[in-house]
Formats: C-alpha cells, sequence, structure tokens
C-alpha cells in the first residue's frame, strides 16, 4: 500500500510508493554534461565580460576586477529584478503590483571552468557559505529587501544556464510565499508546544536515525519525513538559529565540510545529477525567532513535476525517504 504523508512543518501531503520504491538505478539518470570550450564569462581572466563586480576574494590582494580571485560576486547581467527606484505598490482594481525591485548576484565559485562545486576544495564551499553570509548582511542594509533567497541550479535539468559552477542571490521586496508558508506552520507548532519544530525533529532524527544520512557536533543531514523528491535532504543547524546570516565562523567551517561531502555521496550514489539547494532563512528584517530555524534543502532533479503535482500540489515520491538515506549514509566517506 502506498503511503500518504504529512510534512509536520506546511501541513503538505506526499503519496510515498513504499512496495515498488526506486531505487537509484532505477531512475533514468542523466549526468551534468562536462564542460564545452563555449567562450564563457566567468573563466578568470574574462572579469571584463562581467558587470564590476560586487565582492571578490583575492587570497594574494589585487585589484577588482582583477584576475587571481577565488570567488567573484558579480551582478546578473540578466536580472529578474533591478536595484533601482522605488516599490511603489498599486492596486489595479483587485489586483495588486509594484515595480520590480530587487537585486539578482552571481556568486561564480571557481576560476575554473571544468570543476562542480563538489569537485572544488572544502575551502571554496566554504567561501561559498561565506559570501552568502556577507552578501545578506549587506543587502539586508537596504530597508525595500524583505527576503533574500541564496540558492544553486547545477546541470541542465536544475535550471542552470550557464555550466561554470556558480550560484544566485535574489534580494525580493516581499516574503515569498513558501517560505512564509514555513513560518506560519512552524509558529502553530510553537504555539501549541512551546519548542521549534526542527529543534524537535534534529533530536527525534538523531535518536531513530531511520532518515539520518550525515551527522556532526554542528549540523544533521537527514532525508526529511515526507519529501516532495526522491533523495530530497535538508541539512539542518542542531543549534536554534533563525538567521543564517548570523552564523558563527565554526558553524560556516563545518557547513561546508556537511554539503561538500553531502554534494559527493549525490554524485556517487546519483551518477553526479542536475540537482537543486536554497538557504531557507528568516526574512532579514525580522528579529531572531524562536519558532523559525534556518536550513539547507537539497533536491537531486531525478523526476519532473507533472500534471497531477501541478494540480494538487500534493507530490508523488517514488523513494521513501528510508530508502534515500540509507544509500546516501551507506556512500560513506567519498
Ligand atoms: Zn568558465
Ligand atoms: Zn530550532
Ligand atoms: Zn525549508
Amino acid at each position: 500500500m502506498p503511503e500518504l504523508r504529512r510534512d509536520p512543518v506546511t501541513g503538505r501531503w506526499v503519496i510515498i510508493s513504499v512496495e515498488r520504491a526506486r531505487r537509484p538505478n532505477d531512475f533514468v539518470r542523466i549526468p551534468v554534461a562536462g564542460p564545452t570550450n563555449r567562450f564563457c564569462p566567468f573563466c578568470a581572466g574574462h572579469e571584463s565580460k562581467t558587470p564590476p563586480e560586487i565582492l571578490a576574494f583575492r587570497p594574494d590582494g589585487g585589484p577588482a576586477n582583477s584576475p587571481n580571485w577565488s570567488l567573484r560576486v558579480v551582478p546578473n547581467k540578466f536580472p529578474a529584478l533591478r536595484v533601482e527606484g522605488n516599490l511603489d505598490r498599486v492596486g489595479d482594481g483587485l489586483y495588486d503590483k509594484m515595480n520590480g525591485v530587487g537585486a539578482h548576484e552571481v556568486i561564480i565559485e571557481s576560476p575554473k571552468h571544468d570543476l562542480f562545486l563538489s569537485d572544488c576544495s572544502e575551502k571554496a564551499v566554504e567561501e561559498l557559505f561565506w559570501a552568502f553570509r556577507d552578501r545578506i548582511r549587506d543587502l539586508k542594509r537596504d530597508s525595500r529587501m524583505r527576503y533574500i533567497v541564496c540558492f544553486k541550479n547545477h546541470g541542465e535539468m536544475g535550471g542552470a544556464t550557464l555550466e561554470h559552477t556558480h550560484s544566485q542571490i535574489i534580494g525580493l521586496p516581499i516574503v515569498p510565499k513558501r517560505v512564509q508558508e514555513e513560518i506560519d506552520g512552524a509558529r502553530r507548532y510553537f504555539d501549541f508546544r512551546e519548542r521549534c519544530i526542527w529543534c524537535d525533529m534534529v533530536r527525534q532524527e538523531i535518536e531513530t536515525g531511520a532518515r539520518m544520512i550525515l551527522e556532526t557536533d554542528h549540523f544533521i543531514a537527514a532525508s526529511p519525513y515526507a519529501p516532495r523528491f526522491p533523495f530530497e535532504t535538508w541539512v539542518i543547524p542542531r543549534q536554534h538559529s533563525s538567521h543564517f546570516e548570523d552564523s558563527s565562523p565554526q558553524l560556516i567551517h563545518n557547513l561546508a565540510w556537511v554539503m561538500r561531502t553531502l554534494l559527493r555521496r549525490i554524485d556517487k550514489v546519483l551518477e553526479r545529477p542536475s540537482f537543486n539547494f536554497v538557504i531557507h532563512t528568516a526574512p532579514v528584517h525580522d528579529g531572531p525567532m524562536e519558532h523559525f530555524h534556518w536550513h539547507i534543502e537539497v533536491i537531486p532533479r531525478l523526476t519532473k513535476i507533472a500534471g497531477f503535482e501541478w494540480c494538487t500540489g500534493f507530490y508523488i515520491n517514488p523513494t521513501p525517504p528510508e530508502e534515500a538515506a540509507k544509500f546516501l549514509r551507506d556512500a560513506g566517506m567519498v
């Protein structure tokens, strides 16, 4: 019998195929292709082909927009939203609109074209999370920005349009619905139990172990109880904190190890698939929240969203999270 499972934060239901569970080999796996020779504006030496940089790490120093960087942040050349101007919220009868004000930045994670993030050094992965932290701290000074989305699209199925390894940051003048749903759900849980749902989740997952993938002093990586997608994984700090940008250097250092290890295991088990990850953190202008707990959601792209999902908001997941976790746990150190 398939199982209906409810996500305790959002209340979203998913259908999990328990009997004919799809194992890694059952998916039509499309590994992300290796590099092509096409001209790439993100490669070292092509600094003039991107808009001027916003932030860069140059271990040996050097002027802005020169080579010898290990990571660069540049404005997106084709931004979804623009930094200039006022919001000008207006109604159009029963409809609402405002100007497309926001920020859209690209983090170039490595000067080398032929590396995936999982191939990069732990230091490089750490720099990526430092860049997310620095950029949130800077962007939140702009009072128009209500929420900063930090995410990565990798591979064609993951929606990446450039193959050179990169992540993105979008500053939004509104709090996105998905995040608000999590905040509201967590608030309801907190009002009832006076505890944070993610803190409870961390405790229970450590105790039962069935969905645990890896565990450090600072984080757990586990399959959620009601995942929307096969091999969906959540990385959750063990200590309560609502805002990612408040993370200490030790936390960022450990997060880099956790994320790199997880991505390498996903590469091993699922043959270097396309994936997305997103940092779910609290809205930047809200103070510390007792009920919301930042985390990262990682989703390997193995299946496509079909009509049923569009129609219902329900997801059908062909791989039980307990099995997915076992595969990723057994992939061991890589
Ligand atoms: Zn490149
Ligand atoms: Zn918590
Ligand atoms: Zn989330």
